[in-house]
């Protein structure tokens, strides 16, 4: 549903793929080594598109959590702190708050700068000197906007720190984003002083759930990440990440999912998603009392009130949701409702829009009338439902 008139032929090629390979297991790779085929090329096709230098290598996963616990795990290992803890911004991913909680690494947060990009020098002013990780989000999910990852990169090579770049949203998102010739800060491997980057499949991939990777400029470090036993009767363990046994669909799917768009697929569906994106916010900057939260590069976007005590956006969101039916997510500091617009987004970004110009006007109408669920909405942090519109069942 995501994808517009190609959905039905895209999901029909996904769904053959992973009936073909659903009985099979890829804790054990020499016994299906189509899935292990399938699973390099996924990964060597992401190293490709994010710049993997000579020598990096990766892994898939399940998710984006999955990756981002894999990342954190791997460099706590390199690391081998005492009291390990790792930097990042308020904004990055709920998956790094689980990662630390997991993994016995404390997680400092420094706030975002005033353009909600991360503020590279309070994140260096939390570093010391049992920081095993900087963290930067390519872009962060809450308003879609790209860390200053250059920045922080030179920061992270002159104090000898590696930088994980979390790009679950963006890395296959964004290099296309790029070739249609958006400006996009540098965020991948092209940016010395990036070590490692999360990348979901299951996302801008437009493959079914279970599928990202997790990939290391240096294979060394990659290596760490690998669990091993070899005491057990059942003979030497070996395995990858988080999961034993893995499911073959989603590897199926995940790489027929990338080889039946190729590029030319992926640029044409993040087209009409660019599209989307630029529309609305067009739409929005036109509208008096509404305004973009910063400079979102890609096709994430947060709308928010230029003056919250004359606006509740809040309740605008739920208005779109009761007078038209929209799914809107809505977050916290700043106030704001979220958007992913999809290749889906390109046909009703006219009727969305619309709909938002006279959710304003009703709201600032009668102000009071919306003030319950306004502040009811503001407690509800809603930031793991990832929401769209109507018509996506989204990520
Ligand atoms: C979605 C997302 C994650 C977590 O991925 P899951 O696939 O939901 O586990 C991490 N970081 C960012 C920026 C995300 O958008």
């Amino acid at each position: 549903m995501y994808l517009t008139e190609e959905s039905s032929e895209h999901h029909k090629i996904i769904e053959e793929a992973s009936v073909l390979f659903m009985h099979d297991n890829a804790l054990n790779p020499s016994v299906f080594p189509s899935l292990r085929r399938m699973e390099n090329e996924v990964v060597a096709m992401c190293l490709g598109l994010l710049h993997g230098p000579e020598g990096s290598q990766g892994c898939l996963t399940t998710g984006g959590t999955e990756s981002v616990l894999m990342a954190v795990k791997t460099w706590r290992d390199f690391a081998q702190a005492a009291r390990p803890n790792m930097v990042a911004c308020q904004t990055v991913h709920p998956a790094f708050e689980k990662a630390a909680h997991y993994f016995g690494v404390e997680i400092r947060h420094a706030p975002p700068a005033a353009d909600l990009a991360c503020d590279v020098q309070a994140m260096a002013a939390l570093v010391d000197s049992q920081t095993i990780l900087l963290v930067g989000s390519a872009p962060q999910y809450p308003h879609g906007i790209v860390d200053r990852i250059e920045e922080l990169a030179e920061f992270a090579l002159r104090r000898g720190i590696p930088l994980h770049v979390d790009a679950c949203a963006g890395g296959l998102m964004l290099p296309f984003v790029e070739r249609l010739g958006y400006p996009v800060p540098g965020w991948d491997f092209r940016v010395r002083g990036v070590s490692s980057i999360s990348a979901d499949i299951h996302k801008y991939g437009f493959a079914p759930k279970g599928a990202s990777v997790v990939l290391f400029r240096e294979a060394a470090v990659r290596k760490l990440m690998f669990f091993q036993y070899s005491q057990w009767p059942g003979g030497l363990f070996v395995s990858p990440s988080m999961t034993g046994s893995r499911g073959g669909a989603p590897i199926a799917a995940a790489w027929a999912s990338l080889v039946s768009l190729g590029e030319e697929g992926f640029l044409r569906l993040l087209g009409q998603a660019m599209e989307a994106k630029e529309y609305i916010r067009k739409r929005v900057e036109a509208i008096a009392d509404l305004e973009i939260v910063g400079r979102p590069q890609g096709t994430i976007l947060a709308i928010r009130a230029k003056d919250p005590a004359k606006l509740n956006i809040l309740a605008v969101g739920d208005v779109l949701e009761s007078d038209n039916g929209w799914k809107i997510d809505r977050q916290q500091n700043p106030a704001s409702i979220h958007l992913t617009c999809m290749p889906a987004h390109h046909k009703i970004k006219e009727a969305f829009s619309d709909d938002l110009a006279k959710a304003v006007v009703k709201v600032l109408a009668d102000p009071a009338a919306f003030e319950k669920e306004g502040s009811a909405a503001m407690y509800v942090f809603l930031f793991c439902l990832f929401l769209f519109f109507v018509l996506v069942f989204g990520w």
